[in-house]
């Protein structure tokens, strides 16, 4: 699904003119609301009596609603918003232990929350989902229009072959036995691509201006979602976008998923901060500690687990360095619970690209997600979100 380009709002010159026309009125509510119709239409030269036909269409179908601004004196400015009063999506965010299923308004607002431990056994996963889907289904009478799924794994472009190395799932009907069971249409993407589809749409406001980014994802793996020109660049059958596997170097202090000590995601992982820091003490009691542990540890002033996460931002860096060398994209986003750690970590990610990347070439922005801690399961909303706001033509 490609985010309209609002730089491009007035050259459509088609049959379809008018479902261009409706998406770009949509998407100056959703980007810029509360919004007048005078200041959309001075924005795009669409004309008053067109704006005013597109809204009330909007309205009746209950995408957006009007809001009384403040008066300046007279009467007082009719705005336009988004309607964000029911849940409209649910979100499968399924993770290598627990998996999330929440409902979201049509901002992205998460409204209600479920989770469960992830099963190795597909059935038993499959089962959950469907379950908490149906909960939240029947709780939100008939407003929830369709469920996106992420997860940690490669998945073709129409959702229906899929692998999970870590649970070893393969060409899993997942999409199909969540939509019959539940009678809504389902979306299915990787994790990494589903975070970085959710920033675009959903992200940094600076990001609406950005059509070439790329999501790094750090979780118990690395994983990278790329944005090409306003859309998620999948490569043949979804495979796109495995730069968790180049090879960094040697000797790193974990194993990638699949059994590697050379990947940037043996290096750079959440696993690999956490083995820095047990080097470091010794193992000293520190053998069950989480990642977020490690963090708070850090900013609380723990030498051990400062440095833990410093190594590891380093060879974030080093990573990094290299997709911006092969694609230069206009920026990089880092996403996940390390960005809680991003006073510790930004200097070394940022020292470590400039001191690898040769003069000469553009300097690209490198940033900290904004999505909060779960940017898979904004990932897995934006898959359904998305699609009220994207067109197929422009
Ligand atoms: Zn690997």
């Amino acid at each position: 699904m490609r985010r309209i380009d609002l730089k491009k709002a007035n050259v459509a010159r088609s049959n379809t003119i008018r479902d261009i026309n409706r998406q770009i009125v949509l998407n100056y509510v959703r980007e810029r609301g509360p919004i007048s119709r005078a200041e959309i239409a001075h924005e795009t030269a669409l004309q008053r009596s067109t704006i005013s036909l597109i809204v009330e269409e909007l309205r009746v179908e209950g995408l957006i609603e009007e809001l009384s601004g403040e008066s300046t004196g007279g009467r007082p400015p009719i705005l336009l918003s988004l309607r964000t009063a029911d849940a409209v999506a649910i979100g499968v965010d399924v993770g290598t232990n627990r998996t999330l299923v929440a409902t979201s308004d049509l901002a992205g607002r998460v409204l209600q929350q479920e989770q469960f431990e992830t099963s190795a056994d597909s059935a038993v996963t499959t089962r959950n989902i469907i379950e908490l889907s149906r909960k939240l289904i029947a709780r939100n009478n008939g407003t929830i229009e369709g469920i996106g799924i992420s997860l940690p794994g490669l998945v073709s472009a129409e959702g229906r072959e899929l692998f999970v190395p870590t649970f070893e799932w393969r060409d899993l009907p997942l999409a199909d036995d969540v939509s019959r069971a539940t009678g809504l249409p389902v979306t299915i993407d990787n994790d990494a691509n589903a975070a970085a589809h959710a920033e675009l749409w959903f992200g940094r406001p600076e990001i609406r201006e950005v059509r070439d980014f790329i999501l790094v994802l750090v979780e118990g793996g690395v994983g990278t979602g790329i944005i090409f020109d306003g859309q998620v660049y999948r490569g043949e059958n979804g495979a796109a976008g495995e730069f968790g596997h180049m090879t960094i170097g040697q000797g790193a202090p974990v194993a990638c998923a699949s059994g590697s000590r050379e990947c940037w995601e043996a290096f750079a992982s959440e696993r690999s901060a956490l083995a820095r820091y047990r080097n470091l003490t010794n193992g000293h009691g520190s053998l069950e500690i989480t990642f977020q542990d490690l963090i708070d540890l850090a900013l609380g002033g723990d030498r051990a687990a400062e440095a833990a996460l410093r190594e590891t931002a380093r060879y974030l860096g080093i990573g990094i360095a290299n997709l911006i060398r092969g694609l230069a994209p206009e920026a990089v986003i880092v996403g996940g619970p390390i960005v809680r750690s991003w006073p510790i970590i930004a200097d070394d990610i940022r020292t470590t690209v400039e001191a690898t990347i040769c003069r000469g070439l553009p300097s690209t922005r490198i940033i900290a997600s904004t999505l909060g801690p779960e940017p898979t399961l904004m990932g897995a909303l934006s898959l359904v979100l998305a699609s009220k706001f994207s067109v197929s033509v422009v």
